[in-house]
């Protein structure tokens, strides 16, 4: 936890123990150990060929980033800004390549569908990112699935309503270990592609991005300030569909591990 954040915490936490109020002139011990009534887990991604885990701190993901993706979604692919939301950090489900993990078809929905996308893990952050700094920002990246539970995403969409149902519950983020930047360079082009059963789906290239990685950090560190610890999403092409209990879903992006899913 950030110092800062951490102060304040304990600020708080003394100055309601003592009965007062958060006092922000309270000098707090910041390495006092913050007692809980119970844990809540941490999230981590496993980095490939260390033995160090990357620890997440947010998970944003940009929307309608491929121009054939957004005409299939019913809109209009133009360089309008672009969009975000976000999944609770617990939605992420490790897939070690080489692997088949199970992957749990959730409840209420009729129509889950996949999202093939590149994945960045930021391991610096700031406000207000130039675009030629932004890479920097960029440790690692991986293979990820967007999941989504599309009838209710499009008929929260379609009320108007926000899409939390649809895009941000349990395991809707499966994604391989991380690769360092340093390793496998910055991902700008190269094929990114979906297979169901061993049947493509879902066949496009990095460069078809309508924002790339650079430009989303860009944009996003106007809105949010970014940390160490977020990952971004950044979009999925053309083609996605629905998938049902026993199939099995290979993603590939080039210069990074596949990873394979089998819903059950
Ligand atoms: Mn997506």
């Amino acid at each position: 936890m950030p110092t800062n954040k951490r102060r304040e915490l304990l600020q708080a936490a003394a100055a309601i123990a003592a009965g007062g109020v958060a006092n922000p002139g309270t000098t707090a011990d910041t390495t006092m150990s913050i007692r809980t009534m119970f844990d809540v887990p941490d999230t981590y991604i496993p980095i490939a060929g260390s033995a160090e885990q990357f620890p997440v701190r947010r998970i944003y993901c940009i929307g309608r980033n491929y121009a054939a993706h957004a005409r299939e979604m019913g809109s209009d692919p133009n360089r309008e800004p672009p969009f975000f939301f976000q999944k609770p950090t617990d939605a992420i489900q490790i897939v070690p390549p080489g692997e088949t993990i199970d992957h749990p078809y959730p409840t209420l929905t009729k129509n889950y569908h996949y999202e093939v996308e590149l994945v960045a893990a930021l391991a610096k952050g700031g406000r207000h990112i130039p675009l030629d700094r932004a890479l920097d920002l960029v440790y690692a990246y991986t293979v990820g699935l967007d999941m989504t539970r599309r009838d209710l995403q499009r008929a929260m969409g379609d009320e108007k309503k926000p899409w939390e149902i649809g895009k941000s519950f349990d395991h809707s983020a499966p994604l391989g270990p991380l690769q360092p930047a340093q390793k496998v360079g910055h991902l700008k082009e190269g094929a990114i592609w979906l297979k169901v059963n061993g049947q493509i789906k879902q066949n496009a290239n990095l460069n078809q991005m309508i924002w790339s990685v650079a430009e989303q950090i860009s944009k996003l560190s106007e809105a949010f300030e970014l940390a160490p610890g977020d990952i971004i999403y950044s979009g999925t092409p053309e083609n996605v569909g629905p998938v049902v209990k026993g199939d099995v879903i290979d993603a590939h992006i080039d210069g990074l591990p596949d990873i394979r899913v089998r819903i059950v």
